[in-house]
């Protein structure tokens, strides 16, 4: 019986994926431009002709693409979320080999995206081509969701949101890379923006002034001391709060008027952004008490909640059978940054697991990488999760 089933995944190779790969790196999506319509496109021409997809433009250039399996009913089903987006190329110098060129090593393939994550994608595009070929219809529908803007602000998954397709299925695969695990929660990111308004006055005097750049800088302290003896999560740790950016002060012997500071805060689940912010407002009440003229004003710039799944839901069970059995690890595994399940699950509350190839450490770096064997191991899971669970 094993072995029948070896030799049908056998049919996903790593020549495939490397074709498939390939393809998609060598069409530039670097934010902030993306150009995902040309990618989507690009997808499409590698499918049959009378799939069921919908191609939803977010500008000109921009679209995201869902893809259907129609099943058996309309109810529930499962999707598969990729992301088209890649961040810039940053130095072009520092690559070993051009970002767009997909050159392949052996078992690597270099390329801005390779890892975060058009490997993924690739991945998908292989369960969906096998799922399409056995011409059986699932028992319930599956969705191949590749969104634009991921890396910014988010703009592919809201437009499949609004769109609704999607929203009645019952668990959804975010397919970034996962280091050869299947993540199972990941942080929060809540952006603020402090902005101090004190009093100008000649530095020999500053008792006449009130030091923007100073009380700017106690805030932030008091609050990132406050964030970061939080709870602690047994996979990602504590909160962290990393002041990312502050500016403020005219001259050496001025005092400065006005201070800003930009905090990047990284939260574990279970920690509410509300909580944060009302922590923030407190402290800058006590300021704003104990010191008469000065303003302070506080900006939420992005918030995107911590999430996690419990280990006993079927979607983790089965993710985790289903991983032994081709060879990837079901060691713990969180993510640290976000992605598109930040917007998507919020919205429809249901399971939720971050499973793909690559090694996420890679994300976003200069000389960019994957392997092949990787986005084939993937492409396995994929396929045989769903022989497993939709057939
Ligand atoms: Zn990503």
């Amino acid at each position: 019986m094993k072995k029948e089933n070896d030799n049908k995944y056998a049919q996903i190779t790593t020549e495939q994926c490397k074709q498939i790969l390939q393809k998609l790196v060598q069409i530039n999506t670097c934010q902030p431009e993306g150009n995902e319509g040309k990618l989507a496109d690009v997808i499409l021409e590698m499918l049959p002709e009378n799939i069921v997809y919908k191609k939803i433009n977010h500008s000109k250039t921009r679209a995201s693409l869902i893809i259907k399996v129609n099943g058996e009913t309309e109810e529930g089903g499962i999707a598969f979320v990729g992301h088209m987006d890649t961040v810039a190329c940053g130095d072009y110098s520092q690559w070993s080999y051009p970002p767009h060129d997909a050159i392949v090593k052996g078992d690597i393939l270099y390329g801005r995206g390779s890892a975060d994550m058009k490997g993924g994608d690739a991945a998908m595009i292989l369960a969906l081509k096998w799922m399409l070929e056995t011409k059986k219809r699932p028992k319930k529908s599956i969705y191949f969701c590749f969104t634009a803007d991921e890396e910014s602000k988010g703009s592919g998954i809201r437009g499949i949101l609004e769109d609704g397709m999607v929203n009645k299925v019952d668990e959804i695969i975010i397919c970034e890379p996962s280091d050869e695990k299947i993540g199972t929660c990941e942080k929060g990111a809540f952006w603020l923006k402090i902005t101090v308004q004190g009093k100008q006055s000649h530095a020999s005097r500053p008792d006449l002034g009130i030091n923007a750049v100073e009380y700017v800088e106690k805030l932030v302290a008091e609050l990132k001391e406050q964030v970061e003896t939080g709870e602690v999560h047994p996979i990602l740790g504590t909160t962290t709060a990393s002041v990312t950016k502050l500016c403020g002060g005219i001259m050496t012997n001025i005092i400065p008027p006005t201070a800003e500071a930009e905090l990047d805060i990284r939260t574990v689940p279970g920690i509410s952004h509300e909580h944060i912010l009302k922590c923030t407002e407190e402290i800058a009440d006590r300021f704003r008490k104990e010191i008469p003229g000065i303003q302070i004003t506080i900006e939420v710039m992005n918030d995107r909640p911590a999430l996690e799944t419990s280990k006993d839901s079927p979607l983790v069970k089965q993710i985790m059978k289903t991983a032994q059995m081709v060879g990837i690890s079901t060691e713990d595994k969180g993510h640290y940054f976000y992605t598109d399940a930040s917007q998507i699950i919020p919205e429809i509350s249901v399971p939720f697991v971050i499973a793909g190839p690559g090694d996420d450490a890679l994300a976003h770096c200069i000389n960019e990488h994957i392997s092949l064997e990787s986005v084939r191991r993937y492409a396995k899971l994929y396929q045989k999760y769903l022989e497993k669970y939709y057939l």
